[in-house]
């Protein structure tokens, strides 16, 4: 479902090149929970943008959800990024808008229609556990709440995939655990393929079933969870 292919990503200024990632063979299938872990600056977050197309590899190629993303351009591409969907560390919602308007906002730039679309928010609503909240503006809201939001906003085009950027990061222990079984729960229910990145080891021991970790730009080990962090 997705395929990385002999990828590499080269920044280039005006002053320096930065290879920020390189030799990445990687495959992921439908349905699964996968984690990227590595320190900050291994490349983590460059790779999640590329799988969402926000940015293009120097080489290699990257099919995510049957699209070959590196080959199409345009509304081919637009297409395509309907299906990839992805949260955050820091939520990204609009602070000017209640919890039912940011997850309208993808639906609106859809062009669902209105009555549809006040249907699909509920169903949104209760499946991240939000029920009563809907009024409220995202700073009445705790950071597990936002975090609700962010995630019910990324569900409301039925992608395939998620990608997942630290999106537990900013929270603490506590929420964190309650954010990562409601991404179980629709991994599960959904049978949404997941893809996470994190510095944090627990997170990729409490959810994820396989993983790879990286370090200067590579991919050093991939595999089963529990084979990669066997302990001694
Ligand atoms: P991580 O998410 O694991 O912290 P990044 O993908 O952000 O890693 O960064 C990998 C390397 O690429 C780092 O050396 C970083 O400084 C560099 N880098 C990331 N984004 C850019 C950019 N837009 N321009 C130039 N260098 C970048
Ligand atoms: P948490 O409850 O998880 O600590 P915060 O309320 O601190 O979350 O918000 C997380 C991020 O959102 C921060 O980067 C913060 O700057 C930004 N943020 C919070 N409230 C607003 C706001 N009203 N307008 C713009 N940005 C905000």
């Amino acid at each position: 479902m997705i395929t990385l292919s002999k990828v590499k990503k080269v920044y280039e200024t005006k002053a320096n090149k930065v290879t920020a990632v390189k030799d990445i063979d990687l495959q992921i299938n439908d349905g699964e929970i996968f984690g990227i872990i590595g320190y900050s600056g291994a490349g983590k977050s460059t790779l999640i943008r590329l799988l969402n197309g926000l940015e293009l590899p120097s080489q290699g190629s990257i099919t995510v959800a049957g699209h070959n993303i590196t080959q199409i351009k345009g509304k081919a591409l637009r297409d395509a990024r309907k299906e990839i969907s992805m949260i955050f560390q820091h939520f990204n919602l609009l602070w000017s808008r209640t919890v039912k308007e940011n997850i309208a906002f993808p639906l609106e730039i859809n062009k669902v229609p209105k009555s549809e679309r006040t249907k699909r928010v509920d169903e949104l609503i209760k499946l991240v556990g939000l029920e009563g909240r809907g009024d409220a503006y995202p700073s009445e809201l705790s950071g597990g709440q936002k975090q609700r939001v962010g995630i019910a906003r990324a569900l409301a085009n039925n992608p395939k995939v998620l990608l997942c950027d630290e999106a537990t990061s900013a929270l603490d222990p506590q929420t964190t655990d309650s954010i990562l079984d409601l991404l179980v729960d629709i991994n599960e229910r959904l049978g949404l393929t997941i893809v996470l990145i994190t510095h944090e080891m627990h997170v990729i021991r409490k959810i994820c079933h396989r993983v790879a970790v990286m370090e200067e730009g590579q991919i050093v080990e991939q595999g089963e969870v529990l084979e990669v962090f066997r302990k001694p």
